[in-house]
């Protein structure tokens, strides 16, 4: 495979505390993305999905700061860029394009769809105002908008949940940006309008030759839109393997329990399977395996220290003692 396009090293996220130790919420985070692929980040609620996301936009706020690792684009550490500045902003929107979970809360309610995507392309690629409305109708189109330019010029009240959605990832490309980042980006929107939306996204990637990085929690979406994929438990990478791999022969116990907790395939009466307790909140004990209050296979030796990732098939990753010939 080629040189990532983006990779994270070591990467630890943390919650910085004026008269305590600070509370880590990522530790040791590993990634690669790769021109034309796309990897899906995959966890439940609080596993640190979304804060590595804004890590890489170097969009923390205090008190969340990077505690530790890398995230080079290419060769730079954009990780090391101080907030604001304009090396930081070069990179946003354009050589980074981000969609978020709620397009109503991402896009500015008091300017045109067209105005809000002509706005990068004017900022970042120099266009008069008049060429950047001509492509930002052009984008429209391209994310499937009806009536491009009569649409361009209404409001994000005025556009459906799934309009409004293709408007930001209009914005989101309106750049050609080398990287990708969609973090939950159907969650708001109803099933059959959720498969519209990641078809487009996953057209886009592989047209553009963008690198993407999927967040969400269903494993059902990864199946279908993503070539590699990483399962994050407690903001550690559990598991990590190319797609078709993990659903052949997934390692962790944590992977296979969002498995089991995937709906039935329509005409199968198999029972759905919810995996037991709860994510511990951020800061709680975490002795050894950060899962092992919630695994059934949990011994001794899997509180004694956490697991490393180790290899269990070509490109494929588990972090579980069960794996580990030396525990
Ligand atoms: Fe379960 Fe132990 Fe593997 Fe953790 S290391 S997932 S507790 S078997």
């Amino acid at each position: 495979m080629s040189a990532p396009v983006l990779a994270i090293a070591g990467l630890g996220v943390e919650i910085a505390r004026q008269e305590a130790a600070p509370i880590a919420i990522t530790r040791d985070v590993d990634l690669e993305l790769h021109a034309g692929r796309t990897l899906a980040l995959v966890g439940e609620s609080g596993c640190g999905k979304s804060i590595t996301a804004l890590a890489v936009m170097n969009l923390l706020v205090a008190p969340l700061r990077v505690a530790a690792g890398s995230i080079d684009l290419k060769e730079q550490n954009i990780a090391a860029l101080p907030p604001g500045s304009a090396a930081l902003r070069a990179i946003r929107g354009r050589r980074i394009g981000m969609i978020f979970q709620d397009p109503m809360t991402a896009l500015d309610p008091v300017y045109p769809v067209g105005e809000q995507i002509a706005e990068g392309l004017r900022l970042h690629l120099n266009l008069s105002r008049r060429a950047a409305l001509a492509r930002a109708v052009e984008l429209l189109h391209l994310v499937g908008i009806p009536d491009a330019a009569e649409r361009a010029r209404t409001y994000p009240f005025q556009l459906s949940g799934g309009m409004r959605q293709r408007v930001m990832i209009a914005i989101a490309i309106a750049c050609e940006p080398e990287v990708l980042i969609a973090d939950e980006p159907t969650t708001a929107l109803d099933v059959t309008v959720q498969a519209q939306i990641l078809d487009l996204l996953r057209d886009l990637s592989t047209r553009m030759g963008m690198a993407t990085l999927l967040i969400t929690h269903d494993l059902g979406v990864v199946a279908e839109n993503a070539d590699e994929v990483a399962v994050m438990y407690r903001g550690r990478v559990v598991e990590q393997a190319r797609v078709d791999a993990l659903f052949a022969a997934p390692a962790h116990p944590y992977t296979r329990g969002l498995l089991a907790s995937l709906p039935p395939v329509a005409g199968k009466r198999e029972r759905l399977q919810p995996i037991p307790g709860q994510v511990p909140p951020a800061g709680a004990d975490d002795q050894g395996c950060g899962f092992s209050d919630r695994c059934a296979f949990a011994m001794p030796v899997c509180r004694a220290g956490v697991p490393s990732l180790l290899a269990v098939g070509e490109g494929h990753r588990v972090a579980c003692r069960l794996h580990d010939t030396n525990a």
